[in-house]
């Protein structure tokens, strides 16, 4: 073969197909093993966006490992929420945490339901559908405080983080950081 221009062009072409083939195998692959976040679906995934970074990849994990190991799908209700969100629900029932009090100020916290078939489990479901479930054992075992164990006013449908902080050192530092807990953004707060 003779090394005319129009070979060596030829012979370019060729390499960089082969190197495009490469790079898109090597792609693959990393989808595959990172395969985590891709079998969320855009709701689990938009919730967990907005939870503390320190937490999100747990939850994700979380998430992961019921639809997995248990069959449910997980219904994500509730996740983070805003002080003035906090302030809001307070004002129109006292029973609610006031502002910096919940988990889900410093986007520690989800609630879920969760489905499996015609089975649904919810606030409303008994502590005995939940435990039979598998999704308690899993949240045990990744350290996740369940609230379907919370004395007095059990809330099933409630899963957080505060086996690793405490509510009034994140309401401090939330003031602390942000000046006001009008102003405070508890998801973004630096945990020390
Ligand atoms: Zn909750």
């Amino acid at each position: 073969m003779k090394w005319t221009k129009r070979n060596i062009i030829i012979a370019l072409v060729i390499v960089a197909i082969i190197i495009l083939i490469y790079i898109n195998r090597v792609n693959v692959k990393k989808a595959i093993t990172s395969g985590i976040q891709s079998v969320l679906s855009i709701q689990q995934e938009s919730y967990l966006s907005d939870l503390h970074p320190a937490v999100r990849d747990k939850f994700r994990q979380f998430i992961n490992e019921v639809q997995q190991k248990t069959g449910y799908t997980i219904i994500v209700t509730s996740g983070y929420r805003s002080f003035q969100k906090q302030a809001q629900l307070y004002a129109e029932n006292n029973k609610n945490a006031p502002p910096g009090g919940s988990p889900h100020n410093y986007g520690l916290a989800l609630d879920i339901n969760a489905q499996k078939g015609t089975t649904w489990l919810r606030k409303a479901s008994t502590e005995n559908a939940w435990l039979s479930s598998g999704i308690i054992d899993i949240a045990d075992r990744m350290g996740l405080r369940w609230g379907g164990r919370f004395n007095g006013y059990p809330d099933r449908v409630h899963f957080d983080m505060m086996k690793f902080y405490n509510i009034t050192q994140l309401k401090n530092l939330a003031l602390q950081q942000f000046g006001s807990l009008e102003n405070a953004q508890g998801n973004q707060i630096n945990l020390v």
